[in-house]
């Protein structure tokens, strides 16, 4: 291979947007056949909105919306986010920042805009968040999790979660002292762009596929929606390099593309790992290209530029 060519490929890439490891990452594009995508903040924008409440007999939405948003200003997810900035709304901020009260290396945290404390919190990888508030014990998370700990929905519960999810919306149960409370929905959008990335990698004779922890049914309603027809949901962190060791053992090259901590493995498995510029540093650091505006049409850019540049050095 010519050197200066491959170079002037990646410096072609940094204007487009695109940040290359190295030249010979170029290479490894040559045999690439299938394009796996994370869903949330890959194909969507991955900042969620608390759309609607649903509550078991008897519970009370403030205190479902104080004990659930203190316990998930602690976490960094996009679902709890949404949860914790929907919670903060409805409460009399104190003066001052509600930002950086997050003290992880203490014990217990006094969350300002609930004025809740928060003692143990735990991030279940993929399933939710633990801890206890107020002197709660709070879970917030796929009913999975919530059923680890004997709290299981009652019905109408259940039949809410399932039509939000019909939907195409992301619900979470909510539990505290051995009961399930409430079900929080959250949604996300679609990034405008992502579908007319998915259109131009598949005209690249790409097979695009969804790639998700979220459920069934809501990827099913995404991918439709940008025009995938593969979809692999309720994928747990820790397996989504499988998958793609999976593909891989199948004949397939694969190109990941990602942006969260649990895409990070997945993403240096793959033959090309694309990292979101928007998303997470791990994520980025075990990646070979970044596409640095978080604009999925630049994957179709990345591959489209290193093909050409490659049929130069041949
Ligand atoms: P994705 O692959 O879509 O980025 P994750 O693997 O991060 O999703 O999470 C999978 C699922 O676990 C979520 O869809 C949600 O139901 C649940 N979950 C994870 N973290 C949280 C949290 N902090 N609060 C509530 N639910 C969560
Ligand atoms: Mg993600």
């Amino acid at each position: 291979a010519t050197p200066t060519a491959l170079l002037v490929g990646t410096g072609r890439g940094a204007q487009l947007g695109i940040l290359i490891k190295g030249p010979e990452v170029l290479e490894s594009t040559r045999k690439i056949d299938t394009v796996v995508l994370d869903k949330t903040g890959t194909v969507t924008e991955g900042r969620m909105t608390l759309t609607a409440v649903h509550l078991a007999e008897g519970e009370d939405r403030e205190e479902v919306l104080r004990l659930a948003g203190a316990l998930e200003h602690a976490s960094e997810h996009p679902i709890a986010q949404a949860i914790a900035r929907a919670a903060e709304r409805r409460t009399e901020p104190e003066s001052g920042s509600l930002r950086d009260q997050r003290g992880f290396e203490e014990s217990a945290t006094i969350n300002t805009a609930s004025k809740a404390t928060v003692e143990d919190f735990a991030n279940v990888e993929g399933l939710g968040v633990q801890g206890v508030v107020d002197g709660h014990a709070v879970l917030v998370g796929r009913p999975r999790l919530l059923a680890e700990w004997s709290q299981h929905l009652p019905e109408e519960l259940t039949e809410a979660l399932e039509s939000e999810q019909a939907a195409g919306r992301t619900a979470v149960a909510v539990g505290w002292d051995g009961r399930a409370r409430a079900v929080l929905v959250v949604a996300d959008v679609i990034k405008p762009t992502s579908k007319e990335a998915i259109q131009q990698l598949r005209a690249l004779g790409l097979t695009p596929m969804l790639l998700t922890g979220d459920n069934e049914k809501v990827a099913r309603s995404v991918a439709a929606e940008v025009g995938i027809d593969e979809v692999i949901a309720e994928v747990l962190p820790a397996d989504k390099v499988d998958v793609v060791k999976r593909l891989q053992a199948e004949g397939k090259s694969v190109a990941m593309v990602g942006d969260g901590v649990n895409d990070a493995a997945a993403l240096a498995q793959a033959d090309l790992g694309l990292a979101m510029g928007t998303g997470t540093d791990a994520a980025i650091e075990a990646s070979d290209l970044t596409l640095v505006r978080g604009d999925l049409r630049v994957a179709a850019d990345a591959i489209r530029l290193s093909r050409r540049t490659l049929a130069t050095i041949k």
